[in-house]
């Protein structure tokens, strides 16, 4: 079906230097992105507010969005929808990473391919109601229990994003080891990166030998042309530093902006000294960082008699050393954590509070961790509200990038290649 024409005024753009804009959009695409030197006032124009807007497919002369923020849609890099809403079936008495590990390991050989595919279309959506429009989520290949379980996964999440099309992007890294059986894990890496998954995956610091596991994931990577995305040295513990193992691979692979490194708890709880190195070597090893500061709130800092260490990564001084750094959801109420609700405006609040950024600056780049740098590090091609690219947008009830992170927006329009494809409209505090 042909997507009708939609008009927009008075849209601003922090990502694209913070001005009023004029856009419209035709067959899904941007057709018009222009400046505009002040407020306009268009006669017959809809306010945004109104409901009529997204029940119409075409709308004439156009809608205003009267100064409000408009974003070419989030970015949640780091998620697991695989087991996101699990937390009804697979409980955590302590609350701890272990037992939560323990706990779903224990439970997944019970999950149907239709559960879980439901599950991460519903979390999906969940997290498109606010306005992220490209995810990418890690998978657990839980080969203990046999190729048959493991298999349920991979394919309810290729199922769920054939569902999604058209709506959300979906990026999927199974989380593999290959310090054990080199052979297998190569040949299985192979078969899913076949199957139409993404990346690489794993938690080398969690490994027997993290140091192999690291070298012989990249080596497989290279060899198959995909990108490295690692579960990375998430603990209290501060002299675990695979992240270094890390970068000596993307370099000696040539692997420079093809890696991501999520968590680095372990940098947090080293001394400056000790992290300073290792984050420069981020930026020279061209790593990029997710910080995930809901779920590392949460989960570290358990063993702490006191002081307690709160396991949020070192956000500012790697912003600082050059190094990317996106923030993300991880876990969406399962064993891992048991709260989230796929709002990354709301993770870039907890990512402020966390990384004490509240500084009038700090919101812009706050804006950035969970937008344009997490659509770069996953390899976007088409990412902005740009002429003649995919006509995504994110409309808020924000007026500046100070007030997205105050007041979260409780109203979100979403708008995927060119359709309205969520609206929650609320009481709005302007
Ligand atoms: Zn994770």
């Amino acid at each position: 079906m042909p997507k009708g024409e939609l008009r927009f005024v008075n849209a601003r753009l922090p990502l694209s230097g913070g001005g009023l804009y004029e856009l419209a959009s035709e067959g899904g695409r941007w057709t018009v992105v222009r400046p505009q030197e002040e407020l306009l006032e268009v006669a017959g124009a809809i306010p945004i507010r109104d409901r009529r807007v997204v029940d119409v497919s075409a709308v004439a002369p156009a809608i205003d969005l009267e100064g409000r923020i408009a974003l070419p849609g989030f970015a949640d890099m780091h998620m697991h929808l695989d087991k996101a809403l699990t937390l009804p079936e697979v409980g955590n008495e302590s609350g701890t990473l272990l037992e939560a590990i323990a706990n779903y390991g224990g439970k997944i050989a019970g999950f149907s391919k239709a559960h879980i595919r439901e599950r991460i279309v519903r979390a999906a959506l969940l997290g498109l109601s606010h306005g992220t429009l490209y995810m990418r989520s890690h998978l657990d290949i839980a080969l203990q229990h046999g190729r048959e379980v493991m298999m349920r996964t991979v394919e309810a999440a290729l199922e769920a994003r054939e569902e999604l099309k058209g709506r959300v992007e979906l990026q999927f890294f199974p989380m593999l080891a290959f310090d054990e059986h080199p052979a297998e894990a190569a040949k299985l890496s192979e078969e899913l990166i076949g199957l139409g998954m993404d990346g690489l995956g794993g938690c080398p610091h969690l490994r027997e030998d993290p140091v192999s596991d690291v070298k012989l994931l990249f080596r497989q990577a290279a060899k198959l042309g995909v990108p490295v995305d690692l579960h990375t040295d998430e603990t209290d513990n501060p002299s675990m530093r695979t992240i270094e193992a890390i970068c000596r691979a993307a370099i000696a692979e040539g692997y420079q902006g093809k890696v991501t490194a999520g968590h680095l708890c372990s940098l947090a709880s080293m001394p400056k000294r000790e992290a300073e190195p290792l984050m420069a070597l981020m930026a020279e090893a061209g790593v990029g960082a997710v910080t995930l500061p809901a779920v590392n709130l949460y989960l570290q800092g358990r063993g702490d008699d006191g002081p307690f260490r709160r396991g949020v990564t070192r956000v500012k001084e790697l912003l600082e050393a050059g190094v990317k750094v996106a923030a993300g959801s991880d876990n969406i109420q399962d064993p891992f954590h048991p709260f989230g609700r796929g709002d990354l405006l709301h993770i870039g609040s907890v990512a402020a509070y966390a990384a004490h950024m509240g500084a009038p600056a700090d919101a812009g780049r706050i804006v950035r961790m969970i937008t344009e740098t997490p659509a770069a590090l996953i390899g976007l091609a088409e990412y902005g509200v740009k002429a003649g690219g995919p006509a995504n947008l994110v409309v808020t009830d924000a007026m500046s990038e100070t007030e997205l992170l105050l007041w979260e927006s409780p109203s979100r329009w979403v708008m995927a290649n060119g359709s309205w494809v969520s609206a929650q409209v609320r009481e709005s505090w302007l």
